[in-house]
């Protein structure tokens, strides 16, 4: 069957027909595949550059969340860093001030070192110090100690000596004999201290001889005595500490006037106490070559060894302490 197509026109003038050839037809049909496919092809690129137009904002997205969360990870290093370095300036001014510490300290150490006659090792600060400390610490404490158990110091002050240690003719008996201490020439109610801690021996009145008359008895066989008192503020087996007052200075017994008569001996044997009373922490070597008499050495290192055993050494911190054997 034959298909016509035939295409009518209707306008107020009337209707006018086409019949449409064979070939127009086809050529119709053609252009309307065509455009049908062309239809569908745009719609296909349309939908697929919605698709990308939607991938693409939503990288876009991903990125400014991305870039956003570096950034804030950039300010916490940022103020991290800045922490850090606040940090570090604290930390070097720390230092710098230890170091001032630590010099000051040193150079104080010097001078006491230097008081003390200890000889000061030269090297680095840090792993000296505390050796140089716990030496200077035994050396300090060890004089302090024999300072205050040996007789040490005038009784009386500064008072002027009238007559010292030595042969001499005596001014009342006129015989030549061992002035066995030394006189000060004190008035009368002059207050005596104690030179050194001990125990009151001897409180004794008289009326002739050394008249009224106190002996103390100190550590390491020291003994210390009183003569021509006037009056006694101890009493017999009392303990008293050096500086504290024993007595006042009289003009009792043989006496030509108003005077303190002082001895020291060691053991029994009457030393020279002018060494003595010359003696202190300053000059604390010396009494060693004047007083011969006594073996210093073997007292010193036996107070060394009791002392450095009972001071917690800070270079020994940690060790196990020293214990004593025996
Ligand atoms: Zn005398």
């Amino acid at each position: 069957m034959k298909q016509h197509v035939i295409v009518s026109i209707s306008t107020v003038e009337g209707s006018r027909h086409y019949q449409l050839g064979k070939w127009v037809r086809r050529s119709l049909k053609v252009l309307g595949y065509l455009t049908l496919l062309g239809l569908v092809a745009i719609g296909g690129v349309i939908f697929h550059l919605m698709d990308e137009i939607d991938l693409s904002k939503l990288r876009h997205d991903q990125l400014r969340n991305e870039s956003q969360a570096l950034n804030e990870e950039l300010a916490d290093l940022k103020s991290l860093k800045q922490e850090l370095e606040q940090d570090l300036v604290e930390r070097e001014q720390d230092i710098l001030e230890r170091e001032d510490r630590l010099l000051s300290v040193s150079e104080r150490l010097g001078d006491l070192e230097v008081v003390l006659g200890v000889a000061s090792t030269e090297g680095d600060i840090d792993s000296e110090i505390e050796a140089r400390l716990d030496t200077a610490a035994i050396t300090s404490t060890v004089r302090t100690h024999m300072l205050t158990l040996i007789p040490s110091g005038s009784p009386v002050g500064d008072e002027r000596i009238s007559s010292k240690y030595g042969y001499r003719i005596h001014p009342e008996t006129k015989q030549k004999r061992l002035h066995r201490g030394i006189d000060y020439a004190v008035n009368i109610g002059t207050p005596i201290y104690a030179p050194a801690d001990g125990v009151v021996e001897v409180v004794r009145p008289s009326n002739t001889g050394s008249g009224n008359f106190i002996r103390l008895q100190h550590a390491y066989g020291f003994s210390s005595s009183y003569s021509h008192l006037q009056k006694f503020a101890v009493k017999s087996g009392n303990f008293i500490q050096k500086g504290q007052l024993i007595g006042y200075s009289g003009n009792s017994g043989l006496s030509t006037g108003p005077h303190l008569h002082y001895e020291i001996r060691f053991v029994g044997r009457a030393l020279d106490p002018i060494d003595f009373v010359a003696w202190d922490v300053e000059n604390f070597d010396t009494i060693f070559e004047k007083e011969r008499g006594i073996r210093w050495d073997s007292l010193v290192k036996m107070v060394e060894l009791r002392v450095s055993s009972q001071l917690q050494l800070s270079s020994q911190m940690g060790v196990s302490s020293p214990e004593n054997s025996g």
